[in-house]
């Protein structure tokens, strides 16, 4: 796997500390936690997407791009990390937001994301009622501007194909390097899965590697087939992108739990806020009520119904959304 033959801009601060959670550790009485701090990459406030924008943003200049368009729900840290990358290149950036959750309250559709959307220049092209073809009202943009003699770039909705999942295929090598460095054995890889490009990646990086290292996704969307079945496709993708044999990974590495979506995407469970205080309130470690938090709630309830055995060290990748927290303060 040779990461260097690929465009890529810098974007964030990387490597992201991998850190052990004492405390949180002590409190579950379970395995070894462990935190992967890619809510640290540093890009107007960070996130998972800034890796996928190092190498999606790349392609956009290769193909001499002045125009960044992408889409994500109204507190999507997607559109607010691909504002900041076009704010930092000198790039235009049009974002088109929709509406997936319904009647959250005044502070979700204008603070958080959104607030720093609009304070990083980004144009919010409009609101959408959720279930809209996103990606076809982006394509429609993006021909009215090619009309227009500019040259606008498609970003799928969370970055999520071969290009933006190598993001993820460079943490997988980052995580395996941190792990030889600091003598820590990692057992598992626990994370939030939404669009797929952060599981997709580190399954082909962790796969591929060989590491035998098992990534486990816990889905705020999907119900659990589909989202493996989504996942499975783009590792498929994106191993084929890499020149690197169909049979690198498995359709068995491909794992994903969807029993603590709760209502719906963006929609609050008390498991989510349970594990946003623990986390809290053990490690001064900020996690987010999308993502982030219902990806740990997952992982706490793993815990609490023995799936690992002490003495395992397990990773989560703490994927960010952290500003979210602005948009659902009521719920705290
Ligand atoms: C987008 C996002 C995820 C999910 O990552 P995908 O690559 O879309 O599956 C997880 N956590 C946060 C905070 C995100 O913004």
């Amino acid at each position: 796997m040779h990461l260097a033959a690929y465009p890529r801009v810098r974007l964030g601060h990387f490597p992201t500390p991998l850190e052990f959670m004492p405390r949180l550790s002590a409190h579950l009485g379970g395995p070894n936690l462990y935190i992967k701090r890619d809510d640290c990459t540093g890009l107007a406030t960070g996130g998972n997407k800034t890796r996928k924008l190092e190498f999606l943003v790349a392609d956009a200049l290769a193909r001499g791009a002045d125009t960044l368009i992408t889409q994500g729900a109204v507190q999507s840290n997607h559109a607010r990390q691909t504002v900041a990358a076009a704010a930092k290149l000198g790039l235009r950036c049009k974002i088109l937001l929709e509406e997936r959750v319904s009647g959250a309250g005044p502070e979700y559709d204008e603070s958080g994301n959104v607030l720093l959307d609009r304070l990083l220049g980004g144009e919010i092209v409009a609101r959408y009622p959720a279930g809209t073809n996103m990606q076809a009202e982006m394509e429609k943009l993006a021909d009215a501007l090619r009309g227009d003699g500019r040259k606008p770039y498609v970003i799928p909705g969370g970055g999520s194909n071969p290009v933006g999942a190598l993001g993820y295929v460079a943490c997988a090598q980052e995580l395996l390097n941190q792990s030889f460095e600091q003598g820590v054995r990692i057992d598992h890889v626990v994370h939030a899965t939404g669009s797929t490009g952060t599981q997709a990646g580190l399954v082909v990086g962790l796969a591929a590697g060989n590491s035998g290292i098992p990534v486990y996704g816990i889905s705020v969307r999907a119900q659990r087939d589909i989202q493996e079945d989504n996942v499975w496709r783009l590792v498929q993708n994106t191993l084929d992108f890499m020149g690197l044999p169909a049979a690198a990974a498995k359709r068995s590495d491909v794992v994903a739990n969807s029993d603590y979506v709760g209502a719906g995407y963006g929609v609050p469970t008390e498991a989510m806020i349970e594990a946003i205080r623990l986390t809290a309130e053990h490690e001064a470690v900020l996690l987010d009520p999308v993502y982030s938090g219902k990806g740990m709630a997952g992982l706490i309830a793993l815990i609490r119904a023995g799936h690992f055995k002490k003495g395992e060290n397990v990773v989560f990748v703490h994927t960010g959304g952290a500003v979210g927290l602005y948009g659902y303060r009521q719920i705290f």
